[in-house]
């Protein structure tokens, strides 16, 4: 086995009200393992791919054999999107974030209510299976982005701080088609420490 399904670190039931213990099962035990089936089974030939960092491959998939780029592309973008966004919710989130990423929102986008706004409209945009993200460019501007599928912003160059998963797969159980009411629930259980991590992390 190349890559493992990392355990959640809370309860499938953890996030309710705001996420419901079946969807989190649904989609922990069964969607995010079979990105990483999929991208195990698509390097199971290619030992050079196998020693490199998945984000390393995700930010030049052009180096890529093409008989696996595509199955790379978005199996690979599952299991690191996937991996990425459990760790940026907890029963124990919300609120607003405080310190340098909480200044750096507001000296982006005015004010977090604004941030709020934005990123929302952008979720809410998104046509067919996607993902919203707070990334940061080369010059570590904070920026809202959209990419479609299991894409990401390692994949045109930024680096990904705060992720939302749009497909139907994070929502439909409980809300059907209402991803705004999903949407406006995720803010509730945003893990900020963690953002707040991957924005020091990832800052140049
Ligand atoms: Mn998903």
């Amino acid at each position: 086995m190349l890559y493992t399904l990392p355990p959640l670190g809370y309860e499938f039931g953890a996030l309710e009200p705001y996420i419901d213990a079946q969807t989190m099962e649904i989609h922990h035990d069964r969607h995010h393992q079979a990105y990483i089936d999929n991208l195990n089974a698509a390097l199971a030939n290619h030992l050079g791919l196998q020693n490199k960092p998945l984000s390393e491959i995700l930010s030049s998939l052009e180096l890529v054999p093409e008989d696996i780029r595509l199955v790379v592309r978005n199996h690979g973008g599952g299991t690191y999107n996937h991996n990425l966004f459990w760790t940026m919710l907890s029963p124990q989130g919300g609120g607003e974030p405080r310190g340098p990423i909480g200044q750096a929102i507001k000296q982006r986008f005015g004010s977090f209510a604004e941030f709020q706004h934005q990123f929302n409209l952008s979720a809410k945009k998104v046509f067919g299976s996607g993902w919203v993200w707070l990334a940061l460019d080369q010059f570590s501007n904070l920026q809202i982005v959209v990419t479609a599928n299991q894409d990401n912003p390692l994949m045109i160059g930024l680096r990904p701080v705060l992720g939302l998963d749009v497909w139907e797969h994070a929502y439909y159980l409980q809300y059907q088609n209402r991803r705004p009411d999903y949407i406006n629930a995720w803010w509730h259980v945003i893990n900020w420490e963690q953002v707040a991590e991957n924005y020091e992390r990832f800052k140049v």
